[in-house]
Parts: structure tokens; C-alpha cells; sequence
């Protein structure tokens, strides 16, 4: 099938290369040309495991193509995916702005019937307000009676870090429509991703849109929930490790998403949570839940400093920390709302330095600090610790587990670790005379 993608994202980007993977026909149209040129010489903007071979073969076959010209975009797709930003506005809504403007140049530039599948994660009611902007147009143009574009609501459920792997074996495809033609044409594109079982679950628009964000919300609210009884354990002498595993162990809780750590961050569920939360009293309806996932996130996020400062006795001006991991989570380059962001703005406030190391998300962390004298990235973790007081864990790169803490022992003038992750056997730590600090856990002293 002829496909356009909108938006060439982590979510633009790997769907369409998936797409194109499978055999379909792909046109990218993003309005970041340095993004798009870089695309076209091989270079991926984003790490994502998988993809650069994906993007770079499905080119080179001339399957998958990237181009500035929207209305060229238009006229190609016999199905017209839209995947560009939803940030938060300013006051916590999701800003659907982008999403509204490809409505309209579609609106403008179509000249047959097309689907419209709305990938990006918006707010209930965004399906209505894309259809309409797109009939307005046609009306406008004289076409709305022999142009049929029906707009499907369709969420995507990708991982950042294994985005590629989830969108070739999706757990389920949620289709949000009425439309028996758009669904017979969504259950078309997607039939090679749906073989060993069904995965599509059709239902109607608003209800696919506040799928998207109840999944979000649930497992925000997963985290929240095991970061708040972190900190009590931490307060009543108990394990949270234990009790993990302890409450894992009942089916209807699982082991899955129940790690505490020092909050969730990444493009998604923070500014999720906080959209449910502004479509919740916009419908005059207060989400007691929700607000409190939220609030604990934000607390959780200051937890790892306040265990710094309270072992400094507040006094951090002239220290050092070795900071592994910048990336919000593994496996990824992307640093928004990430918790080492919290942390390390908190150290430079308190006068420390922060010398960081993380696997991927160095060219992200240069671009956002570069130029503050009182951070250096280091090219290993090891050359991180070099001069360092303290090493402080805060993204769980498998790279991080298993250390050498003789030469962290060695490297360390405080001989401390803070670990934010959990990454660490307590006792193991102990038989090597440091000091550690974790969540949830008594610390090794
Ligand atoms: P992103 O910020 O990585 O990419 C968005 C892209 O859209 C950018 O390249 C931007 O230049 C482009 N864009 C903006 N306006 C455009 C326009 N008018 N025409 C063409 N391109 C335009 O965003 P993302 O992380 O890929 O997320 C996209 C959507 O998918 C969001 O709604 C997000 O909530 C949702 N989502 C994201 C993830 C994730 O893990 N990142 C997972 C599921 C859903």
C-alpha cells in the first residue's frame, strides 16, 4: 500500500521503517529539513536498537523516502498516518496544535479518497476535530462529495529502547472507528503484524484515545504506587526488594513494572498523566488518583539529591559526583524529563560538579548542557569516576550491574555510591568497604 507518514519521530520513524519493512510504500514528511537531510545521508537522529539498518536498507530499496514537500506527502498515501508531537502546553493539556496543522494541509493537498490513522496521543475528542478540519477543507476546495477521508484513532504502545521490536510484534493494534471501509484498510496495513493472533481491537474513536492514555496512566500509576511504599519501607525498616518480589509473586499484581527507583520521566507518561489530568476537570470530574501519581513523581524525582545532601550534611560546594546514566530510562537517547536532569540541576545549584557517562545519550546531554564548566561528559564510566567523590546510579544500563568496585573503591575519595535503580546487592557492597544508599533499603554504612 502507498503510505505517508507525518512527523519522523521516534514514533514516525520506526512505524514508517516497519512499514516499509513489510513491503508498503513509504513517503516521510517531517518540517525539520536538517532532520530529514540527515535521514537521507544514513545518519539516524534517534538511537533506537534495530533501527538504523531498518531506515537505511528500506531507502536504499527506495521503499522508504523522506521529503519537506507536505502536499507531494498528501498525494501519495492511500493512508496518511499521523505521528508528530503532543507536548504540554502550559497549562498541562496536550498541545495538539501539530496534529491540526497536518488536518489541514491534508485537507488542502488530497486529491482522492484516503484514510487518516492519528498515531500521536491525543486528547479524547481530537478524532472529531481532525475530520472535521479535514472536511472544512474539502468543502472549501469543492471536493468534500467525491473524496471520502475517514480518520481513524489508532495509539501507539511502542517502548522507547525496543520501539522496533514492539511496532513488528505489537501486543495489540487498538483501531478507534465506525467505519467499516477504514477498518477493512487499517486491518489491510497491519495483517503482517497480526498473524499469530488477532491483535486488532476495533472500537469507536474517543474510546481508542482514552485507551491510549488509561494504559500511560496505569503504569505511571504502577510506578508511583511502588515509589511510595519504597519510601515508607525506607522509614519502617523493611526491603522493598523483598516486598517486590513478595507482592510479584500474586498473578494478579506481576512482577511486571513494580521496579522503585527515582520516578518516571521520558516524552510520554509525565506529560500524559498530566493531560488525563487536565481532560479530567475540563469534564468537571477531579482525578484524586492521577493528581497523586503525579505529585509523587515530581517528589520521587528530588529523593536521590536529598539523600546526597542529607549525607553531605547539605554541604555540596567544591564536591564531585560520577553520574552514570543521563538517558530517562535504557536503551534510548532521550533525556526528557529524565531524573538525572532533577538530580544534576539540583547538584549545580548546590555548587557540586557532575562528571556523567551514559551509553547513548551523550550528543543529547552536550546539546542541552554543553556549556557549563561545572559539567564534563566522560567517554567511559570508568573515566567518570576518575577524581570523583561519590558515584551516583541513575539509569540501569546493563553496562552499570556488574562494576568493578575495587576500582570504584579506588577511584572514589568518599568511597559512596547512591544508587537510584536499585542496580546493587547491599550485601555484596558491604564486603567491599563502601558506602551505599539505594531506594527503599537500609544503606550500607
Ligand atoms: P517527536 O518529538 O520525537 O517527533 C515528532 C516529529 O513531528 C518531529 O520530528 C517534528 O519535527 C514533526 N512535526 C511537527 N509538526 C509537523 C508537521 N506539521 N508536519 C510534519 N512533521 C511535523 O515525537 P514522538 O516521540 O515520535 O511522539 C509522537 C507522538 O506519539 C506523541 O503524541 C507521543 O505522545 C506519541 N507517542 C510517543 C511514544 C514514544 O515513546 N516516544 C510512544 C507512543 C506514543
Amino acid at each position: 500500500m502507498k503510505v505517508t507518514v507525518f512527523g519522523v519521530g521516534y514514533v514516525g520513524l520506526v512505524q514508517a521503517a516497519v512499514l516499509a519493512e513489510v513491503g508498503h510504500q513509504v513517503v516521510c514528511v517531517d518540517i525539520d529539513s536538517e532532520k530529514l537531510e540527515a535521514l537521507m545521508q544514513g545518519n539516524i537522529p534517534i538511537y533506537e536498537p534495530g533501527l538504523e539498518s531498518l531506515v537505511v536498507e528500506n531507502y536504499n530499496s527506495g521503499r522508504l523516502s523522506f521529503s519537506t514537500d507536505a502536499a507531494q506527502g498528501v498525494r501519495h498515501g492511500e493512508v496518511q498516518f499521523i505521528a508528530v508531537g503532543t507536548p504540554s502546553d502550559e497549562i498541562g493539556a496536550a498541545d495538539t496544535q501539530y496534529v491540526l496543522q497536518v488536518a489541514e494541509t491534508i485537507g488542502q493537498h488530497l486529491e482522492r479518497s484516503a484514510v487518516v490513522v492519528n498515531k500521536s496521543t491525543v486528547p479524547v475528542g481530537t478524532a472529531d476535530k481532525v475530520a472535521n478540519i479535514i472536511h472544512q477543507a474539502l468543502r472549501a476546495r469543492q471536493r468534500f462529495s467525491d473524496i471520502h477521508c475517514p480518520v481513524v484513532s489508532n495509539p501507539e504502545f511502542l517502548k522507547e529502547g525496543s520501539a522496533v521490536s514492539d511496532c513488528m510484534k505489537p501486543d495489540r493494534i487498538i483501531v478507534g472507528t465506525t467505519d467499516k471501509q477504514a477498518e477493512a484498510v487499517i486491518r489491510e496495513i497491519y495483517a503482517p503484524f497480526n498473524r499469530n493472533r488477532e491483535k486488532i481491537m476495533v472500537m469507536d474513536e474517543r474510546s481508542a484515545e482514552l485507551t491510549k492514555y488509561a494504559a500511560n496512566c496505569m503504569l505511571a500509576t504502577k510506578i508511583s504506587f511502588m515509589n511510595e511504599v519504597a519510601n515508607l519501607a525506607e522509614r519502617l525498616g523493611a526491603d522493598i526488594e523483598s516486598v517486590r518480589m513478595g507482592i510479584g509473586s500474586d498473578p494478579r499484581i506481576g512482577y511486571h513494572f513494580i521496579y522503585p527507583g527515582v520516578g518516571y520521566g521520558g516524552s510520554c507518561f509525565p506529560k500524559d498523566v498530566q493531560a488525563l489530568i487536565h481532560t479530567s476537570s475540563q469534564a468537571g470530574f477531579e482525578p484524586k488518583i492521577l493528581q497523586a501519581v503525579e505529585s509523587r513523581n515530581r517528589l520521587q524525582k528530588q529523593t536521590l539529591f536529598a539523600k546526597i545532601a542529607d549525607y553531605y550534611g547539605r554541604d555540596l560546594k567544591g564536591k564531585t559526583f560520577a553520574l552514570w546514566g543521563l538517558a530517562f530510562k535504557p536503551n534510548t537517547d532521550d533525556m526528557r524529563e529524565a531524573p538525572a536532569r532533577v538530580l544534576m540541576e539540583a547538584l549545580w545549584k548546590a555548587g557540586a560538579t557532575v562528571q556523567a557517562y551514559d551509553p547513548e545519550a551523550m550528543d543529547e546531554a552536550q546539546r542541552i548542557y554543553g556549556q557549563r564548566s561545572d559539567f564534563r561528559l566522560c567517554g567511559t564510566k570508568e573515566a567518570a569516576l576518575s577524581g570523583a567523590d561519590a558515584l551516583v546510579v541513575v539509569t540501569e544500563w546493563q553496562i552499570f550491574r556488574a562494576p568493578d568496585f575495587d576500582l570504584i573503591g579506588r577511584s572514589l575519595t568518599d568511597r559512596v555510591i547512591f544508587d537510584g535503580r536499585n542496580v546493587y546487592d547491599p550485601a555484596r557492597i558491604a564486603t567491599r568497604g563502601l558506602n551505599y544508599y539505594s531506594v527503599g533499603r537500609a544503606p550500607v554504612i
